[in-house]
């Protein structure tokens, strides 16, 4: 293996050597015949050799000062950083990550590098957050994934139980029904995060009415508003428009909500309210359920983070992250303020975009 590479290392030198020297040759001649016709010089024979012995030597001595610069060139400038993406080629292939080349000295000889460079450099930070979302992913779904699964199983086998009574045969089926539903949308909700952190969803921005938008998000909660008693306080501005990505929108609208009537005793409250100014749309969500401690608060916008664990079978700890991340991705700022026991607000401010004032909806 050495020896081929010896011998090809050689043969790019001999190959250059070669040309430098027909290079060489080419200007004394050149330069000889010039003077000889000017001069009108005539040579003997003794002249000749003499002047070949000569012009053979110094063509061979310059051809090899080019050759030897060349590959000296070569090596510094061509086979070092070759060396070093290289490497870092090879521990990625091992499953490093964390690899990162240096840039090399920022010079104009060594733009093309760099630009290879850098662009190793990002891909090397996307697989990595790629396999973290893998390893975290394997960790905490495979919990999530575990319980509904065992719970369906359950099911299954108590429905194998003969002459069961209907009563039972319909609570067991329900129950099969209910935990596929949870898984499905454990898996949704998955998808869909991985496809936001990996900016795989590009927001598409429209020009809607986000008053339309936060009523039909609130109407979707009817049945169970109704079925626990909740009361609904809306204080929406008509006619607010926005310019934003509707469906992305909506994905937080459905999950704050959803949390709101989850977390609310029967009796309670639940309030929205939208406003806004030339700039900025502010939505506030409020409920009075059962509030978030200080210690929850820090990680409830947390992938697969249950604060409230008395409603864990009602989620799966995806929501908050999903809200957290369109909210970031549409340059917003979501915060919230909650007291145990009295209720929680939660409160999204979203830039308007181009469209400033308010327009009245038909
Ligand atoms: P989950 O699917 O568990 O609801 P989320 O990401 O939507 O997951 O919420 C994470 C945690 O934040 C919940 O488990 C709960 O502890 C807390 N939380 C979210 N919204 C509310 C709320 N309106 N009232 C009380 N606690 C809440």
């Amino acid at each position: 293996m050495n020896y081929k590479k010896i011998l090809h290392g050689l043969n790019n030198w001999f190959v250059f050597f070669l040309i430098a020297a027909f290079v060489v040759t080419c200007c004394m001649t050149l330069f000889i015949t010039v003077i000889a016709n000017t001069l009108d010089l005539t040579f003997t024979e003794e002249n000749i050799s003499a002047a070949a012995k000569l012009t053979f030597g110094n063509v061979v001595l310059i051809s090899l000062l080019f050759t030897v610069i060349d590959a000296v060139r070569r090596r510094l400038m061509v086979d070092r950083p070759t060396k070093r993406i290289v490497s870092a080629g090879e521990k990625i292939t091992k499953g490093d990550f964390s690899v990162r080349i240096e840039p090399l000295y920022d010079n104009y000889a060594y733009e093309s590098f760099n630009s290879i460079i850098s662009c190793f450099n990002k891909m090397a930070e996307e697989l990595g957050s790629v396999e973290t979302l893998r390893t975290d992913f394997i960790a905490n779904v495979s919990h999530e994934l575990k319980t509904p699964l065992s719970v369906m199983q359950n099911y299954g086998t108590m429905l194998q139980t003969p002459d069961l009574p209907d009563e039972k045969r319909i609570e067991y089926a329900k129950g099969i029904t209910d935990n596929s539903r949870r898984l499905a949308s454990l898996i949704t909700n998955i998808l869909k995060l991985n496809k936001l952190e990996n900016q795989q969803i590009f927001p598409v921005p429209e020009h809607f009415d986000l008053s339309e938008q936060l009523c039909e998000s609130l109407l979707q909660f009817e049945e169970i508003w109704e079925q626990k008693s909740i009361d609904i306080e809306t204080e929406i501005d008509d006619g607010v428009y926005i310019n934003s990505d509707s469906e992305l929108l909506s994905l937080v609208w459905n999950n704050l909500l959803s949390n709101a009537f989850k977390f609310t005793e029967n009796g309670g409250t639940v309030s929205v309210s939208l406003s806004a100014d030339d700039e900025y749309a502010t939505v506030k969500i409020s409920d009075t359920g059962c509030g978030i401690s200080a210690e929850t608060g820090k990680h409830i916008f947390e992938k697969f983070y249950q604060g409230d664990t008395s409603h864990a079978m009602q989620g799966n700890g995806l929501g908050l992250a999903l809200v957290k991340r369109v909210v970031d991705i549409m340059q917003g700022e979501i915060t919230v303020e909650s007291e145990v026991g009295k209720g929680s607000t939660f409160t999204v401010k979203l830039k308007r975009g181009e469209t400033v004032g308010m327009e009245k909806a038909d």
